[in-house]
C-alpha cells in the first residue's frame, strides 16, 4: 500500500504527546494507517533544559532535535512542518502548501496536542526555526550577563531552576524570586518545598513568598535601568532585569471552533472522556492529551507521555475492530505526581513513586542523573538521530 493510499491518524503538535504516540504506534498501528504529525516548529524543542540554556552558552543546538528521521519510512508516517489553521470534520487545514498533501490533511483519527504557551524564555513558541530559537536563547543569556539584579516572577519549576542557574554561574548577581504561594511545588509532597528552599538558601537566592509583583501595563521594558518593582504586599524590589516565569495558556482555540462544547470555559482546557476522546459525542474519533487536556494529572512531559500512549492504544483498538464502543476502550487513570528539578550542575530534588510510597530525594540519589544537557541526548534517540558533533547542527 503506497503512503497516499493509507488512512491518516493525525496529531496536531509535535512535542511530548506526538513523540510518545509515535513510539506506541511503531509497534501497534495497523499497516492500513500512517501517522501524520503537524508541527509549526522545524525541530522538537527540548524545553526541559531551557532554564539552564538561558544562562550557559555553547550547547543550545542540542536542544532542538530534527524530525527528519522520526519515521523509518513515509509508509509509517511523516512530520509536516506547518501551522494547523482550521479543523473540519474530515481535514486539518494548513497555512502552507505541503508536498504530497496540498493545504490540508485528511484524518480518520485526530489527536489534538497543541499544548500551552508559557512566557519566554521558558518556552519559545514563536520561534519556528532552529536558528531563530537559538538566537533567542542567546539574547536571554546576554541579558542575564548584563544585568546586576535579576527579579524572577513566579517560582514554578522554571523560576526555581533559573534562580539557581543564575546564582551558580554569576554569584555576584543578586537574584530575587517572588512566589504567590507559601509553598513551592504545592502539588507535591512538602519535602519538595523544604528541600528546594534549603537549596535556594545555599545559593543565596533572595526569596519572597505569598506575594505578587505588580507588572506594569504592557510589561517590563528590557532597558537595564535600575527600577523598583512594587509588590501587592507593599514591598519594593530593586532590579535591572525582570523575567516572568508565570502561568500557562492552553492553545485550545483551534479545537474550540470545531467543538466549542469541548472547551472548559473556566480554564480553556479541552475536556475529555475517561477514554481521552473529547467530550463532544459528535467526534468519537478526536482525542486529546498533554498540556492542553483538562485532566487531573500535573502538567509534565511524563504525564503527556502516558496520556498519549493511551490515546494511541484506543485509536488502534478502534481501527482494528470497527464498531468498538466507548465502554470497550482503555480508561485514563490519574498519574502519580512525579518530577525532577535540576538545581545547577550538581544539585537537584525529585519526587518519585516507588511502589505505593512517594519519596522526595536529592543530591546523593540523583547524582547519576545529572548531565550538562539535562538529558537532551535521549530526545535525539526518541526522534531517530543520535546526537554527535556531526549531527548537532542538523
Ligand atoms: C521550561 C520548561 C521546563 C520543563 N521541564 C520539565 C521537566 O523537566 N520534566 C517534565 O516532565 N516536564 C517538564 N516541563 C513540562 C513539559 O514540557 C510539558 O508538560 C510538555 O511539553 C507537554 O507536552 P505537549 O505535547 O502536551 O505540548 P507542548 O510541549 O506544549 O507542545 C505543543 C506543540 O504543539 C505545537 N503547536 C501548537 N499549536 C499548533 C498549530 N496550530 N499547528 C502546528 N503546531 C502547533 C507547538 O509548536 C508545540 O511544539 C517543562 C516545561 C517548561 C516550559
Amino acid at each position: 500500500m503506497s503512503p497516499s493510499e493509507k488512512k491518516n491518524v493525525v496529531i496536531i503538535g509535535g512535542s511530548c504527546v506526538a513523540i510518545s504516540s509515535m513510539t506506541t504506534a511503531k509497534s501497534i498501528l495497523p499497516s492500513t494507517h500512517r501517522l501524520i504529525v503537524i508541527e509549526k516548529h522545524s525541530h522538537f524543542h527540548y524545553m526541559f533544559a531551557f532554564p539552564r540554556a538561558c544562562v550557559i552558552s555553547g550547547w543550545e543546538n542540542e536542544l532542538f532535535v530534527p524530525y527528519s528521521k522520526a519515521f523509518d519510512s513515509p509508509e509509517k508516517g511523516q512530520v509536516i512542518q506547518a501551522l494547523a489553521t482550521n479543523i473540519t470534520k474530515t481535514h486539518v487545514e494548513l497555512d502552507r502548501d505541503v508536498e504530497g498533501f496540498g493545504t490540508s490533511v485528511e484524518y480518520e483519527y485526530l489527536i489534538y496536542a497543541t499544548g500551552a504557551r508559557h512566557p519566554e524564555p521558558g518556552n519559545l513558541n514563536d520561534y519556528d526555526t532552529k536558528t531563530g530559537a537559538i538566537e533567542r536563547l542567546k539574547e536571554t543569556q546576554e541579558k542575564i550577563k548584563k544585568a546586576t539584579k535579576v527579579l524572577l516572577i513566579g517560582a514554578g519549576a522554571v523560576g526555581l531552576e533559573l534562580a539557581v542557574e543564575i546564582r551558580e554561574h554569576f554569584p555576584e548577581k543578586e537574584v530575587t524570586l517572588i512566589h504567590s504561594r507559601d509553598q513551592y511545588m504545592p502539588s507535591y509532597k512538602l519535602g519538595m518545598h523544604s528541600k528546594s528552599d534549603a537549596i535556594l538558601k545555599s545559593f543565596g537566592v533572595r526569596q519572597i513568598m505569598s506575594d505578587r509583583a505588580i507588572i506594569p501595563e504592557g510589561g517590563f521594558v528590557d532597558d537595564f535601568k535600575m527600577i523598583k518593582v512594587q509588590t501587592k504586599n507593599g514591598k519594593e524590589i530593586e532590579c535591572d532585569l525582570q523575567i516572568q516565569c508565570t502561568g500557562m495558556t492552553p492553545q485550545s482555540d483551534l479545537l474550540a471552533k470545531l467543538s466549542p462544547s469541548s472547551i472548559n470555559p473556566a480554564n480553556k482546557l479541552v475536556m475529555t472522556k475517561p477514554t481521552l476522546q473529547i467530550v463532544d459525542d459528535q467526534f468519537p474519533n478526536i482525542f486529546t492529551a498533554g498540556d492542553v487536556a483538562d485532566l487531573p494529572d500535573i502538567k509534565t512531559g511524563g504525564a503527556a507521555w502516558g496520556e498519549a500512549d493511551l490515546c494511541m492504544r484506543n485509536i488502534c483498538k478502534m481501527i482494528s475492530k470497527p464498531g468498538t464502543q466507548e465502554k470497550d476502550l482503555n480508561k485514563h487513570k490519574p498519574m502519580a505526581p512525579q518530577i525532577m528539578l535540576y538545581y545547577g550542575l550538581a544539585k537537584g530534588v525529585c519526587q518519585l513513586k516507588i511502589f505505593i510510597l512517594f519519596v522526595t530525594s536529592w543530591d546523593f540519589l540523583l547524582k547519576k542523573f545529572y548531565t550538562y544537557n539535562v538529558h537532551a541526548t535521549r530526545a535525539w534517540g526518541w526522534l531517530g538521530t543520535s546526537l554527535s558533533k556531526e549531527t548537532a547542527d542538523l
